[in-house]
C-alpha cells in the first residue's frame, strides 16, 4: 500500500528532517525538523520538489498516482485532528505553502485558508462562535485563490475592500464587522464570476488541486526566474508544496502573528528577541506591510506565556541550526504555533558579528562559522558608502531602517522605469507604497529603495538586506502618487520622476535632492577577527592589481599580500608622456627611438620607484606594454582632413603628411587580434628593453635607498609561443646584467608570462620551460577562449543568453569552469609536470570572484589577484575554499 521510497512523492512532515531540503525544500524540511523537535507545529505534509519536476516536465500534467497519495496523506491528517477538510459542520482548513531547496522569500505562491465555501463557512462560524472570523477568513481565501491560483486581479478585490471601508468610514480591516465581511464575500465571489466566467468553486478536493498546480506553476514565474538568476540558483530544483493544517492569528485580541529573528538582522546584536507582531492578523498582513506592526518586545505585555514560549523556541533552534533564525509564528487564542523557521538573511555587518559571537559563545569553531556563516561576496556591502553628514543636511522625513548604506539616484516609481533607467546608466531610487515580489527586477536595478508602508520585515527591508541595497521603508510622510508622477512629504516637499532624492538606509532618513556620499570605513572589529580565522585557514596568498602607488598602499591596508598585476599602459597616457609615445611608435629611424624611449625610460623609473616603495619587499609582477596602440596614435581621420584640407587651401601640413602614412600602416582591421602584448614587444625589442631597464633600475633604486629588496616578476602578455617567450627573456637577462653591473647592485626577479591565449594553454608545458611563474589572465583568456568581445557581450547578447538560459552565469564575472576553468586546470597540470615550482596565479577579474577563487583553490593555484577592494573578500573566500566549501 505505501509508495516505494523512489517513488515516494508524499511526506508527513513527521516523517522529513532538516537534512532533507533537496526533496522537501526548505521550508518543508525545517517544518519537519521542527516537528521532530516537538514543537508545536500544525500537522501536514509535503509534495516533494521531484513531484514539481516530473509535473513541469510532463506537460503540466499531475504525475501518476500522485493524487491517490495525497488523498492518502490527507486522510491521515484529517483522522488525527477529527476535521474534514470542507466539513460543514468543523471544517478543516489548510494552506498551500510552496518551499523551495533554496530560500526565495516571497517569490513564489501560498494560499491560506483553502477548504473554505458557502457551505463550511457556517460550520467554522458556529464552531468558533465567532461569525466575524469566519467570514474574514473566507474573503482572504477568495482574494488569494483568486490572485494566485485564478489569476485575477489583485487590484479588483483591494479596491472593493477599500470601499467597504469608506462606505462604513473606517480605516482598518479590523474595524469591519461580521455582516460586513459576509458582504464582502459576496462581492469578492461576484468579482470571480465576471473575471473568470465561473463561479468560485466550492469543492474542497478541487480548490486544494488547483492550489498545489498553482504552486508547481509558480517555480516558473517571472519573479522566481530573476530571482533565481540574481541568486544563481539553479532552475531545475523546482518547489515543494506544503499542505498544513491552518492556524490563525485572525480569531481576536489574543492571536497574532509576526514574523522573529533570533537575533538583530542589522547589527548581528544577541539579546532582546528582534521581530514584529500584528494583533488579530493572519500571516501575510505582517510581511505585506498593509498594517505597520509592532516591535516583538510587546507581545511580552499582550500574550506573556506565548511570548516566554516563542523566545525558548528561538534559542532552542538556534542551538539546533547553528545559524541565526529567522521564524514564523502565529498565535491562536494564546496557543503558540511555529510555521516556518530559516537561516535568516542578514546585513554583511550582522553576519560578521553573529559569526563572531557564535563563536565566542562556544556554539561552533571558526572554521564551521567560517563555511557556514560567512558569504564572503557580502563582505563587499561593508564597502558600502555612507553619508557625509558635515554639512548638516536637513532630513526631509524619517522611517524605519531598513537596509544599512547610503544611496542617491534619481526617483522612479516603477519597477520596469527603474531598470530602463539604469540600464541607461542613470542611478535610480526605486520609490513605492510598498514592494511586492513583482518588482523584484526593479529593486536589483535601483541603488535604494524608498517605501511609505512597511516594517524591517516588509518585503522591501528582506530583499534589500539580501541584495546589501540600501533601504528605508515606512515613511509615513510620504505620499506616493505614481499617476501624477511624483511624491510629496508634508505638504513641504514634491519630488517629480527624475528628480534626485537621497536615503540613508543606517539612519532611516530620506533627503531631497542629490547629497554627497562618504567612501566606507575598512575597520571593522568583527571583520578583523573573521579575516584573522581566514588568514589561518587559506592556502592561496591573495596579491592585488594595482598600477600606482596609491592603489598598493590601499590594497596593503585590505591585506594584500603582493601585486599579482601591475599593468604599464596608463604610464603611458599622461599628457607629459604622450608625446613621446607617439614619437617612438612613429619613429622613423633609430636615433628618434632612442630619443623617445629614453625620455620615457625617465617616467618609468618614477613611476616603478612609487611602486617598490609603498610595496615594501612584497613581490610585484609588473607587466610589459600591452597596448591598443591605436589608442596612442593621432586620429585617422582628423590626418584626413587635415590632408584634405592642406590640398585644399594651398597651405602645407608637413606633420600631417609625414604622420599619415605611418598610422595608415599601423591601423588594424582587428586590434584585439592584432600587434599586440609580446608581438609589439617582439617587434621593438627596444621598448621592452627599456621598460625591463626602468624597472630593474628602480628596483636596484629602492634597495640602495631603503634596504628593503623589491622582489620583481617581469611578465610578457599574450604569449602563444614558447619561442616567443624565449626570445623575449634573452632580452631581458641581457639588459638585466647591464643593469646590475651599472647600479653595482643586484636584485631577485624572474621572468614569467601570462596565460590568455587558448594556444598557451594548450602549450603550457612547452611555455614552462622559459617561465618562472604563469599568471593565468582570465579576462581576455574568456574573450578568446569563448570568442566574447566583452563589451559587446555584456551590451548586446549576454543579457538575452542569461534570460534564455543558454548561460547560467556571466563568465566575466564567473569563471567559465567547463571552458575556460578547464584550460587553466590542464595548462596548470602540464606546467607543474615540466616545472614543479613553477608559480601559479590568476590575475582579472575573476580573481576577486568567491565563486571562481574556489575553484581556482580546488586546482591548486599559488595565488589570486583582485582590485584592492575585493581583497579581503578574497582573503574569505580563499579559507572557504581552503576548507572545501564555498560558504553561506
Ligand atoms: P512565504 O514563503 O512567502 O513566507 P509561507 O508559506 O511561509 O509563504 O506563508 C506566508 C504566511 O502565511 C506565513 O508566514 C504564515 O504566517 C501564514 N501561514 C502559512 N501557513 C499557515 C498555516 N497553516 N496556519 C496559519 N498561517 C499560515
Ligand atoms: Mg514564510
Ligand atoms: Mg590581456
Amino acid at each position: 500500500m505505501s509508495a516505494t521510497a523512489a517513488s515516494k512523492r508524499v511526506y508527513d512532515f513527521s516523517e522529513g528532517s532538516r537534512d532533507m531540503r533537496m526533496l522537501l525544500g526548505g521550508k518543508g524540511a525545517n517544518v519537519a525538523e521542527m516537528t521532530r523537535l516537538g514543537l508545536p507545529v500544525p500537522g501536514g505534509f509535503t509534495i516533494t520538489t521531484r513531484a514539481c519536476i516530473d509535473y513541469l516536465s510532463d506537460g503540466h500534467a499531475m504525475p501518476r498516482g500522485l493524487d491517490e497519495e495525497i488523498t492518502r496523506h490527507l486522510e491521515a491528517l484529517e483522522a488525527r485532528t477529527g476535521k474534514r477538510l470542507g466539513d460543514h459542520d468543523d471544517p478543516l482548513l489548510v494552506s498551500v505553502r510552496s518551499g523551495a531547496p533554496e530560500s526565495m522569500p516571497g517569490m513564489m505562491d501560498t494560499v491560506l485558508n483553502l477548504g473554505i465555501n458557502d457551505d463550511s463557512v457556517e460550520g467554522l462560524a458556529r464552531r468558533t462562535h465567532n461569525a466575524r472570523f469566519a467570514y474574514d477568513s473566507y474573503r482572504r481565501f477568495i482574494q488569494m485563490f483568486g490572485d494566485v491560483v485564478a489569476g485575477v486581479e489583485r487590484k479588483s478585490f483591494e479596491d472593493a475592500l477599500s470601499e467597504l471601508k469608506a462606505a462604513r468610514g473606517v480605516e482598518q480591516d479590523v474595524e469591519l464587522g461580521a455582516e460586513d465581511l459576509r458582504g464582502l464575500v459576496e462581492t469578492f465571489k461576484a468579482i470571480y464570476r465576471t473575471e473568470k466566467g465561473e463561479d468560485f468553486p466550492q469543492e474542497p478536493r478541487v480548490q486544494l488541486n488547483a492550489a498545489i498546480r498553482a504552486v508547481f506553476e509558480s517555480w516558473d514565474n517571472r519573479r522566481a526566474r530573476d530571482y533565481r538568476r540574481v541568486h544563481r540558483i539553479p532552475d531545475d530544483l523546482g518547489t515543494a508544496v506544503n499542505v498544513q493544517q491552518m492556524v490563525f492569528g485572525n480569531t481576536g485580541p489574543r492571536s497574532a502573528t509576526g514574523v522573529a529573528f533570533t537575533r538583530n538582522n542589522t547589527t548581528g546584536e544577541a539579546g532582546e528577541p528582534f521581530g514584529e507582531f500584528l494583533i488579530n492578523a493572519q500571516g501575510e498582513d505582517v510581511v505585506a506591510g498593509i498594517r505597520t506592526p509592532e516591535p516583538l518586545v510587546e507581545l511580552r505585555q499582550h500574550l506573556p506565556e506565548a511570548y516566554a514560549q516563542l523566545v525558548r523556541t528561538m534559542t532552542l533552534l538556534e542551538k539546533t541550526y547553528r545559524n541565526m533564525q529567522d521564524v514564523e509564528f502565529t498565535i491562536e487564542d494564546g496557543q503558540l504555533y511555529m510555521l516556518q523557521t530559516r537561516n535568516g538573511m542578514r546585513s554583511a555587518e550582522a553576519m560578521l558579528r553573529i559569526a563572531v559571537d557564535m563563536v565566542d559563545e562556544g556554539l561552533l569553531a571558526p572554521g564551521e562559522a567560517m563555511t557556514s556563516l560567512v558569504a564572503a561576496d557580502q563582505v563587499r556591502q561593508l564597502l558600502l558608502p555612507r553619508l557625509d553628514l558635515s554639512a548638516s543636511p536637513v532630513v526631509a522625513a524619517t522611517g524605519v531602517q531598513a537596509s544599512p548604506g547610503a544611496a542617491t539616484g534619481i526617483v522612479v516609481f516603477s519597477a520596469d522605469e527603474a531598470e530602463r533607467q539604469a540600464r541607461a546608466g542613470e542611478s535610480v531610487i526605486l520609490v513605492r507604497d510598498e514592494t511586492t515580489p513583482d518588482d523584484f527586477h526593479g529593486m536589483v536595478a535601483a541603488k535604494g529603495i524608498l517605501t511609505s508602508r512597511g516594517g524591517k520585515t516588509s518585503h522591501a527591508a528582506i530583499v534589500a538586506v539580501g541584495m546589501g541595497t540600501p533601504a528605508v521603508t515606512g515613511v509615513t510622510e510620504l505620499v506616493v502618487d505614481e499617476a501624477a508622477g511624483a511624491l510629496t512629504i508634508r505638504d513641504e516637499y514634491t519630488v517629480r520622476e527624475g528628480e534626485w532624492i537621497t536615503i540613508d538606509g543606517a539612519r532611516g532618513t530620506v533627503y531631497v535632492g542629490q547629497l554627497p556620499l562618504l567612501p566606507p570605513d575598512p575597520h571593522n572589529p568583527y571583520l578583523e577577527r573573521v579575516l584573522t580565522w581566514a588568514d589561518a585557514f587559506r592556502t592561496m596568498k591573495v596579491r592585488t592589481n594595482a598600477d600606482t602607488p596609491e592603489d598598493a598602499r590601499k590594497a596593503r591596508e585590505f591585506g594584500a599580500e603582493g601585486i599579482g598585476l601591475c599593468r604599464t599602459e596608463h604610464m603611458f597616457g599622461g599628457e607629459d608622456r604622450l608625446p613621446h609615445v607617439q614619437a617612438m611608435i612613429m619613429a622613423e629611424d633609430t636615433a628618434d627611438l632612442v630619443e623617445s624611449l629614453d625620455a620615457l625610460r625617465r617616467f618609468q623609473i618614477e613611476d616603478f620607484v612609487g611602486i617598490f616603495e609603498a610595496m615594501e619587499g612584497l613581490p610585484v609582477t609588473i607587466r610589459l606594454l600591452d597596448p591598443p596602440l591605436h589608442e596612442f596614435l593621432p586620429d585617422y581621420t582628423d590626418l584626413r582632413i587635415r590632408m584634405a584640407r592642406a590640398e585644399a587651401t594651398g597651405i602645407p601640413d608637413p606633420e600631417a603628411a609625414t604622420q599619415l602614412p605611418r598610422v595608415e600602416r599601423l591601423k588594424e582591421v582587428n586590434p584585439m587580434l592584432g600587434t599586440r602584448g609580446c608581438r609589439l614587444g617582439i617587434e621593438i625589442p627596444d621598448l621592452y628593453r627599456m621598460q625591463v631597464a626602468a624597472v630593474l633600475t628602480a628596483a636596484c633604486d629602492v634597495k640602495n635607498r631603503t634596504g628593503v629588496e623589491p622582489i620583481v616578476e617581469i611578465m610578457i602578455p599574450l604569449v602563444g609561443f614558447e619561442d616567443e617567450l624565449r626570445w623575449l627573456r634573452e632580452h631581458i637577462l641581457d639588459v638585466a646584467e647591464s643593469v646590475f653591473d651599472e647600479q653595482g647592485t643586484s636584485v631577485e626577479y624572474h621572468v614569467g608570462t601570462m596565460i590568455e591565449l587558448p594556444r598557451a594553454a594548450l602549450v603550457a608545458d612547452e611555455i614552462a620551460r622559459q617561465a618562472d611563474f604563469f599568471s593565468f589572465g582570465t579576462n581576455d583568456l574568456t574573450q578568446t577562449t569563448l570568442g566574447f568581445s566583452r563589451d559587446d557581450a555584456e551590451t548586446k547578447f549576454l543579457g538575452d543568453y542569461l534570460a534564455k538560459g543558454i548561460l547560467r552565469s556571466n563568465p566575466f564575472e564567473h569563471v567559465d569552469r567547463a571552458g575556460v576553468g578547464q584550460l587553466v586546470r590542464m595548462a596548470s597540470e602540464s606546467a607543474r609536470e615540466v616545472k614543479p615550482k613553477i608559480k601559479l596565479g590568476v590575475c582579472g577579474e575573476h580573481g576577486g570572484d568567491p565563486d571562481s577563487i574556489h575553484f581556482f583553490g580546488a586546482i591548486g593555484l599559488d595565488y589570486v589577484s583582485c582590485s584592492p577592494y575585493r581583497v579581503q573578500t578574497a582573503r574569505i573566500a580563499a579559507a572557504q575554499a581552503a576548507l572545501g566549501t564555498r560558504g553561506g
